[in-house]
């Protein structure tokens, strides 16, 4: 390809694709309709064990998450809202997740089954001690042993990780850390309410390294005050501190405390032509450093949970604000954590909403997942597990990205072209937005995040 080819097709994508779709806004996004989910009815919790047990049929492997929703930190980018420091909860709290676990083991959700990722996150995991961890882990242990290449999995912040964390997480059973750096920029650190060194970054890689831990980096894309020069120098920095893994995050504004910093200083919003060209120059970085990234996994080795969810292993997520999926049944739990905790006392499963996916909705899911592997939909098998080809059961979709050149297709599969894996969330957007226009149209659609809405008016 010439450069004025490849300067053509990078123009397609920015305007059709990348500008296309900005009301839809979502990192790491998951395909679900939320105008879809029925609220769960407490009545209702043998029915809904036994389509658990039904979805769960002739899978032999499991994706496990755990959610931590309490964080001593309150960073201006954060998206989850996590309950603050609170040694009474966070026990109750703890309990209350080994007893869903358990009432899960006692329904037969693990009967026969291997678990072949864990995965804490949060808020901060870390909020529990290694030794709450490593009980989480044995308890799930006993009910689903873990497969040979299992992984533990702890995402943690560098401040989170005081010096004897890393080894007695190593005890708990835990082999890779997910580290929420985000930036090395101090200034935009500040802005964060964050504050890290490189340096520090450097112990906790070296003493997760030492105990045979693997680690991976998060850096977020877009917050605010950055720019493409500081983004050169983070990229720098992770070129001296060589982390097993890199993720970049393109930030989305859902924290009010990040409006009220736009609010205050509107110069710091960063322009979407800049996140545009701070996502291509960190995926080609990316790719020039041999680091995996969403859109263009070849292996489960950096990003397991990841991996296999994209995969379609069922996803079995406990404690409260989780969404599992075990084929087509999507499940989600109780936000509130008195709810959550008041549901579980009483023996039921703690769930706020839930969903069977349609025939549709499920070869959309498909494509959408599959499509983040590098190897993409495999054709053959979409035609044995849903009766039709997927480019002739998603028509629109597929002929839309295809024109975009965001996708290619041939005999065996539909797979990312290498700008669809750079904008892979376009792309999932772009999928999000064709199905709800396609097949819910009668529903309100609504933006994921304040996206670029905030620039037209913030409130
Ligand atoms: S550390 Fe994570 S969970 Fe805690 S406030 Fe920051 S982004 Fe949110």
């Amino acid at each position: 390809m010439t450069s004025a080819e490849d300067e053509a097709l990078r123009a397609k994508i920015r305007n059709k694709l990348y500008y296309g779709i900005q009301g839809y806004t979502k990192n790491l996004p998951d395909f679900v309709i939320p105008e879809n989910l029925q609220r769960f009815s407490v009545r209702k919790g043998d029915e809904f064990f036994a389509s658990l047990r039904t979805a769960l049929t002739g899978e032999d492997e499991i994706n496990v998450y755990l959610h931590v929703p309490f964080c001593k930190f309150e960073c201006t980018f954060c998206n989850t809202r996590p309950n603050m420091p609170d040694a009474e909860a966070e026990t109750q709290y703890f309990n209350r997740l080994m007893k869903e676990i358990q009432l899960y083991a006692s329904e037969g959700a693990f009967e026969g089954r291997r678990t072949r990722s864990i995965y804490f996150g949060g808020g901060t995991p870390t909020m529990f001690s290694p030794e709450q961890i490593g009980e989480l882990v044995d308890l799930l242990k006993t009910n689903a042993p873990l497969h040979d290449e299992a992984t533990v999995s702890v995402e943690a912040t560098p401040g989170s990780l005081a010096k004897d964390v890393i080894p007695r997480l190593r005890d708990a059973g835990v082999d890779r850390l997910s580290i929420g750096c985000q930036t090395f920029d101090l200034a935009v650190l500040k802005l964060c309410m964050r504050s890290h060194t490189p340096r520090q970054m450097e112990g906790i890689i070296r003493t997760a390294h030492d105990n045979g831990m693997r680690l991976n980096v998060d850096i977020m894309l877009g917050l605010a005050g950055q720019t493409l020069e500081s983004l050169d120098a983070d990229l720098e920095i992770l070129e001296d501190l060589k982390p097993d893994a890199v993720e970049f995050i393109r930030h989305e504004i859902v924290n009010q405390k990040m409006v009220d910093v736009y609010d205050e200083r509107p110069e710091l919003l960063v322009s979407d032509d800049d996140l545009f060209a701070m996502t291509l120059k960190a995926h080609q970085w990316s790719e020039d450093n041999g680091y995996e990234q969403n859109g263009r996994f070849t292996h489960d080795q950096d990003f397991p949970y990841r991996y296999h969810w994209l995969k379609g292993m069922p996803l079995l997520a406990f404690g409260a604000r989780t969404r599992s999926y075990v084929n087509a049944l999507c499940y989600e739990n109780q936000e509130n954590l008195g709810l959550y905790g008041k549901m579980i006392d009483r023996g039921l499963p703690p769930l706020h909403q839930h969903q069977q996916l349609s025939h549709k909705e499920q070869m959309y899911r498909a494509l959408f997942l599959g499509i983040q592997i590098r190897a993409g939909v495999d054709r053959a098998q979409f035609r044995e597990k849903y009766g039709v080809d997927v480019t002739t059961a998603l028509t629109d979709v597929v002929g839309g990205l295809r024109d975009l050149e965001a996708i290619e297709v041939d005999e065996d599969g539909v797979r990312l072209t290498r700008y669809g894996q750079y904008f892979y969330e376009d792309v999932c957007c772009y999928i999000m937005d064709t199905a709800k226009r396609a097949d819910f149209s009668d529903h309100e659609r609504t933006p994921f995040s304040y996206g670029t809405a905030w620039e037209a008016g913030p409130r």
